[in-house]
């Protein structure tokens, strides 16, 4: 890894989102990474999936949605520290997102190092694939994350998000026995991952670690839709209808039962 005082990563965003209220503790800066390694079906930000081009061009990648831009450590600092007086006032800070953020893992470690310098809270939300090694590295350093946990069967989670389940649950065991402070996000997607089957077996898993109480359902919502087609990509859940407000209503009583702390929303 390069010390940041001269960091020469790259790393290759494709938003930096403002004042977001969902992402963790207080008014935070969002940013985030392109490249993701899971093709999630209900994927709402499709044109994040692609690995950007790593060419020397400043501008990667001109899709029909947006712009991948390609920035050094101090360019990206300097973007997040212009809202450091909302973060002091509502104790927020930064949230790397994505695409998935581990994926650009040397540039992800230098930036949450700037951030530690300077005092910025980081919070890091990821699906948890990744290396172990990787996710090891960056939780040594990161103040909270939210972790996305989608699936409990291997076949499941191979045939909607495309990648094998065992590093998503190796890196949530690592964070258990290691005590970081993780709220786990599960996507509420109707007939998928909604069902009993899984929502019963994810209460299983957590209860059997000891440690995470704090959960975040995300019900589904189709406001990515239209991008799928921009994009010219498949969308295998095109016209799928939200969860009800019943059933979003009965996972989060169940979850409640067995002892956690529930939102809903991020
Ligand atoms: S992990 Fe997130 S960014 Fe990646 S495909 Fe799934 S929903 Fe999209």
């Amino acid at each position: 890894m390069t010390d940041t005082k001269q960091s020469t990563q790259k790393g290759y965003i494709f938003k930096i989102q403002k004042y977001c209220l969902h992402d963790g503790p207080g008014i935070r800066t969002t940013i985030f990474f392109q490249g993701c390694p899971l093709k999630c079906q209900w994927c709402h930000n499709p044109e994040s999936q692609s690995f950007a081009d790593k060419t020397d061009k400043n501008k990667i990648n001109q899709n029909k949605i947006g712009q991948t831009d390609t920035y050094s450590v101090s360019k990206l600092i300097y973007e997040i520290e212009k809202d450091r007086i909302f973060y002091d006032q509502s104790q927020g800070g930064v949230t790397f997102s994505g695409g998935e953020p581990l994926s650009q893992p040397d540039f992800l470690l230098d930036i949450i190092k700037e951030c530690e310098k300077k005092a910025i809270h980081t919070c890091l939300d990821t699906s948890g694939y990744a290396s172990l090694n990787v996710f090891k590295e960056i939780c040594q350093k990161i103040d909270m994350v939210l972790f996305d946990l989608k699936f409990i069967d291997n076949n499941m989670h191979k045939q909607f998000t495309n990648v094998p389940l065992k590093p998503v649950l190796d890196s949530l065991k690592f964070a258990s026995k290691n005590n970081i402070a993780v709220t786990i996000r599960i996507p509420l997607i109707p007939d998928i991952t909604d069902t009993n089957d899984n929502i019963n077996g994810i209460i299983f898993f957590l209860t059997s670690l000891k440690k995470f109480k704090d959960i975040s359902l995300l019900p589904f919502h189709n406001t990515g839709e239209g991008k799928y087609e921009t994009l010219g990509m498949k969308n295998h859940l095109k016209g799928l209808k939200p969860c009800s407000t019943t059933k979003i209503n009965k996972i989060k009583q169940k979850f409640k039962d067995n002892g956690f702390n529930v939102t809903i929303g991020g």
